[in-house]
């Protein structure tokens, strides 16, 4: 006699990203929830613009065929072995972020940096799908949706912001108005930095940055840009954090800010970059990466909008159906997007 089981749900669709420049809606297996894991039915994943390096073929973590998305909320509908059964029909953000729970740097709360680190949407099937499989210990319960589906670019934010060391009486300067770099604008602002100088090519986002408590946009570019930020702050800044990541960017960075203040590179746009190196030694300029978060910066994100710090509804985000993949990645891969933050709902 055979036995067999057959899953309620066998196929489920997903946007694939299957080669450069490449999204397909596919049908795809429904992922299995394994020991300490649950099955998600996806409610809204935001696009990162590391998605969209990935998408572009310049993210050598991101390799195709890949169902990407790591920004997501979700319910959770089964769980693995292991897994308490209360979880099910409740409403969670995920951190992405899967640590090996062991080494010096898990042990010391910075599982961002865990050797063996594993990332949903990178190393395993991500959220631009109907279900998703994540390990229980990454949910953190939210009340709303949309709201919780930032949670993951606001601590990425939150953590730059932190690094920068900027408090009161600080000039900073914001490079990028995209999610990361809008968001670092907000708190910064609600921090009590009143000079913070923001400059992207997209005038939309920087209208959304300007809203959010920016002291002066820019929408310059290469030799001007640092020719302009110099007629306003010709000592330089005290911190600059870069939220882009390109040749340009970075450059810019190390040139605007003054001697002995701190660049944070949060951005991830290119693999290499040359930039000014005896600039940064005679200048005693500080250099510092901010990659992703840790449990505790995802957990005050979440409380921060658990509070109401943002709102999803006032236009700058946008949310769609995954049939708009390709589309969408083309548009945020350009500089004309209107929107700060775009979505997918994949449940419809
Ligand atoms: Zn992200
Ligand atoms: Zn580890």
């Amino acid at each position: 006699m055979f036995k067999f089981q057959l899953n309620a749900i066998t196929a489920v669709k997903a946007l694939v990203w299957t080669a450069v420049r490449r999204m397909e809606v596919k049908d795809v297996p429904t992922p299995t929830p394994q020991p300490g894991w649950v099955l998600m039915r996806v409610r809204y994943v935001g696009v990162c613009g590391s998605d969209v390096g990935g998408f572009l073929g310049k993210n050598e973590l991101r390799r195709p065929p890949l169902i990407m998305g790591h920004e997501f909320t979700g319910v959770v509908e089964e769980v693995g072995p292991g897994v308490s059964k209360d979880l099910i029909g409740r409403l969670f953000a995920v951190n992405p972020i899967i640590g090996c729970g062991h080494c010096r740097y898990c042990r010391s709360g910075l599982k961002n940096l865990c050797l063996m680190r594993k990332i949903i949407g990178i190393d395993y099937p991500g959220a631009y799908a109907e279900y998703v499989a994540v390990p229980a210990d990454n949910l953190y319960p939210v009340s709303d949706p949309v709201r919780g589906a930032l949670a993951e670019p606001l601590a990425t934010s939150m953590r730059a912001v932190r690094l920068s060391g900027a408090g009161l009486g600080d000039s900073v300067l914001v490079i990028g108005a995209g999610p990361v770099g809008a968001l670092a604008v907000k708190l910064l602002s609600i921090g009590g930095v009143k000079d913070v100088t923001v400059i992207d090519i997209n005038r939309n986002r920087l209208e959304w940055a300007g809203r959010w408590g920016a002291s002066s946009t820019l929408s310059v570019t290469g030799d001007e840009a640092l020719k302009s930020l110099r007629e306003t702050h010709p000592e330089g800044f005290d911190a600059v954090i870069d939220a882009v990541g390109s040749e340009d960017t970075r450059g810019l960075a190390i040139n605007a800010v003054r001697r002995g203040g701190r660049v944070i590179f949060v951005g991830l746009h290119d693999n290499e970059v040359t930039i000014p190196g005896n600039l940064i030694v005679r200048s005693e300029i500080e250099i510092k990466g901010s990659f992703s978060y840790t449990d505790e910066d995802f957990l005050k994100a979440v409380r921060v909008l658990e509070s109401g710090l943002l709102d999803p509804r006032e236009g700058w985000v946008d949310i769609r159906p995954l049939e708009r993949g390709q589309e969408t990645f083309e548009e945020l891969a350009g500089t004309e997007t209107k929107y700060v933050k775009v979505m997918f709902n994949p449940g419809g």
